[in-house]
């Protein structure tokens, strides 16, 4: 596939959906790609990336800073405490706010460090015991505790299961939002992310589609 593929269908599916040409961000998710291939892209003008580990993020990441101006770095994937300083540094955006205590521990270094990614809050809303997220049942009164602590939330996100219709949950995260006025929804990857499109996404995450399988060793 690659990268102009992909920007046609965001294009094509933008316009399916009736909204603005340009008002889906396409988040290149190169975790765990080889280098080569992150820089073919860069090469080809792309400059919004997603990882999901800190520590690759800052393995990979500075070194392209000093070629290519003008990226832009999400972190999509889960954040330890004591990494989030770190992460404040790298991430322009932060995908994966899922607890208060990280939302404690960033509101005090937003203060330390004087900025803050923005931020979208993950969801699990197909309440599944082994994945991250604030249940949808108390999304409202974590995203209150958030603006209370003065964190910049942008919007939602989630990742829904493997097995169901993603439809669906898009479709709640959507509800989500709108009921709290964050305009922000980052939902879809390679697989789905023209129906994340037409319930709404702001930002689509999308990886293998992209760049190729990944080296899962
Ligand atoms: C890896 C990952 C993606 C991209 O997945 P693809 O299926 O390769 O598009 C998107 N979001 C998150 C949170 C991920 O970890």
């Amino acid at each position: 596939m690659g990268l102009a593929e992909i920007t046609q269908r965001i294009a094509a599916a933008e316009a399916e959906a009736g909204r603005a040409a340009g008002s889906v961000t396409l988040i290149a998710v190169s975790k765990k790609q080889p280098d080569a291939r992150v820089e073919a892209v860069l090469e080809q003008g792309h400059r919004c990336f997603g990882e999901n580990r800190v520590q690759e993020a800052e393995a990979k990441w500075p070194g392209f800073r000093d070629r290519f101006g003008g990226i832009e770095l999400h972190l999509v994937g889960p954040l330890q405490t004591n990494k989030a300083r770190t992460a404040l540094g790298l991430f322009q955006a932060i995908h994966s706010l899922d607890r208060p205590k990280l939302a404690r521990t960033l509101a005090r270094l937003a203060q330390e460090e004087g900025h803050c990614p923005d931020l979208f809050i993950q969801v699990n809303t197909g309440e599944e015991p082994q994945k991250a997220g604030i249940a949808p049942t108390d999304t409202d009164a974590f995203v209150a505790e958030c603006r209370q602590l003065d964190l910049p939330v942008r919007g939602l996100m989630c990742i829904p299961p493997v097995d169901e219709e993603p439809a669906l949950h898009f479709a709640l995260l959507a509800k989500l939002a709108a009921r709290n006025g964050l305009e922000g929804l980052s939902m879809g990857m390679s697989g789905d992310f023209e129906r994340a499109i037409a319930q709404g996404a702001t930002h689509v995450r999308v990886g293998s589609a992209i760049f190729g399988e990944r080296d899962e060793g």
